[in-house]
């Protein structure tokens, strides 16, 4: 077996690359800290004519200077093949990569999932292929790069087989967060066939928030345990679940529902569109650019890149309040910017906020542009104080934005009736304007957007369902 020293540092990238490339394929080494052996020092100084470069590695007393991965690949006879052919970047908090995870591991796909929370190196990789920006789940399918492929791409590049179905189903609910989860607990225990069609993962808006204390009978929940509880029980009454099904568009032909998603057709009895809200932008320049490397719309999702450094939270209702509080646990500093003279969140948040340190308030400014560095690095935003009209830069090495939310509702313009703000319209049993289609949760107008409330609206169109089926 070969011997291996590593000669490095704890703070040094390329040691941590070499270190984490030598874990990962399973190869025993030897690493010797320059900074507690004066010896190792001096030894590496003579390898290098003089100079202290790391990682210097020793295989079978040959010596390799800073060898990258290739070369450590060829030093070593590591064959990539295998390994190369799908390898994943992502962080186990990220909902896309959790996605793309069990979209491989259904279909039987092996991949190399490598954790950018661990491997400083990937993080790096990761910016690198993005051009800066921390987008993750990035995979690597035969040495080429995709950002966040979604599923359809994914079965596309890997040449999937999935079996097309053409089953009827009683009711086909498009959306799985609280409200079509719900439905479809409920749906299912009538013993209708219920499917479920999610175009990320399932838990919707809920899943990403860090804590709920509001939901009855939980003091305190973190947002992925109730939704997983939720999908556990959905699968438990025998719902269908499947997830990276975007749909875009709905047919209504001879009483059945035909829907169609990027690649494939699900025909349902009726339909139940529990499709949520986005997050509103705030249209003001270098926003577009710098999403993703800066700027984010989840702390739960990107907070973690910011743990000990300092990030803008901008807004004023109850989201932002909530994750500033939350993203006050782990980083530097927080620094809130309202827009308005007073917060619109309920008292609980606002009195909580004089009690934490790190959070700063900036009150009545309105954000005019974000900022990059000469590198187009994140360095801040730009606000004019409503009063007096003045600007001023406020730094951060992130932002994070909660100003509202759209409905997702764009494909349903003409299958449905939308208010002027694009919210779906219903009377009764959560009917819509379109006899067979109900609508649940933040999707609809008047929906008072909380899990509490969504799964309530679940129940509603579940009983809409029940009554058109009979
Ligand atoms: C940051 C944040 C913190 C929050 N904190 C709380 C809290 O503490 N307590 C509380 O009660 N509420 C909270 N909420 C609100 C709560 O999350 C929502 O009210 C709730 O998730 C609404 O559920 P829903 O099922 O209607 O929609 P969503 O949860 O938004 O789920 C909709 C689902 O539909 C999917 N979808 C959309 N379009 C399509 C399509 N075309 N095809 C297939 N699928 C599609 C989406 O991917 C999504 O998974 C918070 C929300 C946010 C954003």
């Amino acid at each position: 077996m070969d011997q291996i020293i590593l000669y490095g540092a704890d703070w040094c990238p390329d040691c941590q690359r070499a270190k984490s490339y030598l874990k990962e394929h399973n190869i025993k080494y030897q690493f010797v800290d320059v900074d507690l052996d004066k010896e190792a020092t001096a030894k590496v100084e003579k390898i290098n004519n003089g100079k202290r470069i790391i990682p210097t590695v020793i295989v079978n007393e040959k010596s390799y200077t800073n060898p990258d991965n290739p070369n450590l690949a060829s030093v070593l006879g590591i064959n990539e093949n295998i390994l190369k052919t799908v390898r994943l970047y992502g962080a186990d908090w990220c909902p896309d990569c959790r996605r793309a995870k069990s979209y491989l591991n259904d279909n039987g796909i092996k991949y190399q999932f490598i954790d950018v929370d661990e491997h400083d190196w990937a993080t790096e990789e990761v910016e690198r292929i993005n051009n800066g920006k921390r987008i993750i789940p990035t995979v690597i399918i035969n040495g080429e790069p995709y950002t966040n492929p979604d599923n359809q791409e994914l079965k596309e590049l890997l040449e999937i087989d999935e079996a097309q179905e053409h089953k009827v189903y009683d009711t086909i609910i498009i959306g799985g967060g609280a409200a079509g989860l719900t439905t479809a607990i409920y749906a299912q225990r009538d013993r209708f066939d219920t499917l479920i069609l999610e175009k990320k993962n399932i838990g919707g808006n809920a899943f990403l928030t860090e804590k709920i204390e509001n939901y009855p009978g939980f003091n305190e929940i973190s947002g992925p345990d109730l939704m997983q509880k939720m999908e556990e029980q959905a699968k438990v009454y025998g719902a269908t679940i499947k997830t990276g099904e975007d749909v875009k568009e709905i047919n209504k032909k001879e009483g059945q529902f035909y829907i169609t998603t990027k690649g494939n057709e699900y025909i349902g009895k009726s339909v139940v569109l529990a499709t949520g809200s986005t997050y509103r932008k705030l249209g003001i320049p270098n926003e577009e650019e710098l999403i993703g490397s800066g700027i984010h719309f989840c702390a739960t999702c990107d907070g973690a890149f910011y743990r000990d450094r300092e990030v803008i939270v901008i807004g004023g209702g109850n989201s932002a309040l909530e994750e500033g509080i939350f993203l006050a646990g782990f980083c530097k500093k927080v620094k809130i910017i309202n827009r308005s003279s007073e917060f619109k969140a309920s008292k609980t948040y606002i009195e909580k906020l004089p009690e934490i340190e790190n959070i700063t308030t900036y009150i009545d400014k309105s954000s005019v542009a974000f900022e990059a560095d000469e590198k187009g690095l994140f360095k801040g935003v730009r606000v004019k104080d409503n009063k007096t009209g003045e600007e001023e830069l406020i730094t951060a090495d992130g932002a994070f934005i909660f100003i509202g939310l759209i409905p997702n509702t764009e494909t349903f313009k003409g299958v449905v009736g939308l208010n002027e703000r694009g919210f779906i319209q219903t009377k009764g049993l959560a009917e819509t304007t379109t006899t067979g289609v109900f609508a649940a949760g933040d999707c609809r107008e008047g929906a008072i957007a909380q899990v509490a409330a969504a799964t309530g609206e679940g129940v509603l169109a579940s009983y809409g369902v029940r009554a058109y089926l009979k």
